[in-house]
C-alpha cells in the first residue's frame, strides 16, 4: 500500500475548511496565521509560498512579514510581540533556518505558546512530553495521521525512529509512547542500525540521507514513513530505497508526495486548534 499523502492531505483540508466556515457564520470570526520570512533562502520562499496558497483555500487568513537577512534579531522579537498581542492573529510561524544574526531558541521562546502553531516553544515540547494537551509539530502529526490510516490500534506495536531532532525524532517518539507503542530512537551513533530497523513494526525514517533504509532492514509487513526530502540531480528521494521496499512491507509513504503534503495541512490544523482554544 502506497501512503497517498496529497490525497489524505487534501481530505484534511477539505474538514478544516468545512469547521472554519461553520465557525466564521457561527461567529463572524476567521483564523489568522502569520508568518515571518526572513532572507532570500529559496527553499523557505517555496514553503512559504504553499503555505500562504493552503491557508488562503480553507479560509484562513494569512500574512507575509518579510524581513530582508540583514534584519536584527530585536526586529523580528519586537514583530512577535505585537503579534502576540493581536488578536486576529491565531498562529505565529518563523520560517527556519534563520540567518547568524538572530539566535533561533530567543525567537522560538518568544512565540506565546498558544500561538505556536509549528509547536516548537519548550511549553509545547514539556506539554507533548508530559502527556498534556499540547501544540504537536506538523510534520511528526502528519506522520501519525497517516500511520493512523493503516492501523487504528499501535499498542504494543515496536516503534524504530531514525533521527532525533526536535523538528521530528523527538515529538515522533513522545507521539508514539503516547499511542502506547515501545519506541526506539537511532541516531548517527548508533552501533548496528540495521539490526535496529529490522525489528520495527513501524519505522519512521527522518534523517536526510538519500535511500539510507534498504530492502534488507525492514521488516516484513511494516509500516514505513519516510519523511527524508534528499536531491539526487533533479530528482527528490526519501530516506528509504522506495523500490527495494515497497513490496515487502504494508505501507509506505513515497517521497514526494507523502508526508510533505500532510506537514502542510497539520500547520492549517494547528492554527484552527489556536483559533478554536483562544
Ligand atoms: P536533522 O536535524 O539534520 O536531524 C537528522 C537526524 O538524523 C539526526 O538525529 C542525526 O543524528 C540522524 N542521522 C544523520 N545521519 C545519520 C545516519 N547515517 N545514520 C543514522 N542517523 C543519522 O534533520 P531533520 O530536520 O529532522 O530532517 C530530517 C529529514 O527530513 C531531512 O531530509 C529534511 O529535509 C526532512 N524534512 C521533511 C519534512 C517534510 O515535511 N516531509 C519536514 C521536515 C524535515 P545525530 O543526532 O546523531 O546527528
Amino acid at each position: 500500500m502506497i501512503l497517498d499523502g496529497k490525497k489524505e492531505a487534501a481530505l484534511l483540508r477539505e474538514e478544516i475548511k468545512k469547521e472554519i466556515s461553520s465557525l466564521k457564520d457561527k461567529y463572524n470570526k476567521t483564523p489568522g496565521l502569520s508568518v515571518i520570512l526572513i532572507g532570500d533562502f529559496a527553499p523557505s520562499q517555496i514553503y512559504v509560498k504553499n503555505k500562504e496558497k493552503n491557508s488562503k483555500e480553507v479560509g484562513i487568513n494569512s500574512e507575509v512579514i518579510k524581513y530582508p537577512k540583514e534584519v536584527t534579531e530585536k526586529e523580528v522579537l519586537n514583530k512577535i510581540d505585537q503579534l502576540n498581542n493581536n488578536n486576529d492573529v491565531s498562529g505565529i510561524l518563523v520560517q527556519l533556518p534563520l540567518p547568524a544574526q538572530i539566535n533561533k531558541e530567543k525567537i522560538i521562546n518568544a512565540i506565546h505558546p498558544t500561538k505556536d502553531v509549528d509547536g516548537f516553544n519548550p511549553i509545547n515540547v514539556g506539554n507533548l512530553a508530559s502527556g498534556y494537551k499540547s501544540i504537536i509539530p506538523c510534520t511528526p502529526l502528519g506522520c501519525l495521521l497517516l500511520i493512523k490510516k493503516v492501523e487504528k490500534n499501535l499498542s504494543g506495536k515496536h516503534a524504530v525512529i531514525i533521527g532525533r531532532s526536535n523538528l521530528n525524532g523527538k515529538p515522533m517518539a513522545q507521539l508514539l509512547l503516547k499511542e502506547n507503542c515501545t519506541v526506539t530512537i537511532v541516531h548517527s551513533k548508533t552501533k548496528d542500525l540495521k539490526a535496529e530497523c529490522q525489528k520495527a513494526d513501524i519505522l519512521v525514517a527522518a534523517v536526510g540521507v538519500a535511500n539510507l533504509v534498504k530492502g534488507d532492514w525492514v521488516k516484513k509487513d511494516s509500516i514505513i514513513i519516510d519523511v527524508g526530502i534528499n536531491k539526487i540531480g533533479d530528482k527528490i528521494v526519501g530516506d528509504v530505497d522506495c523500490e527495494q521496499v515497497k513490496d515487502k512491507v504494508k505501507a509506505i509513504t513515497p517521497v514526494p508526495g507523502g508526508v510533505g503534503p500532510m506537514t502542510i495541512a497539520c500547520l492549517l490544523k494547528n492554527t484552527l486548534e489556536c483559533f478554536k482554544a483562544r
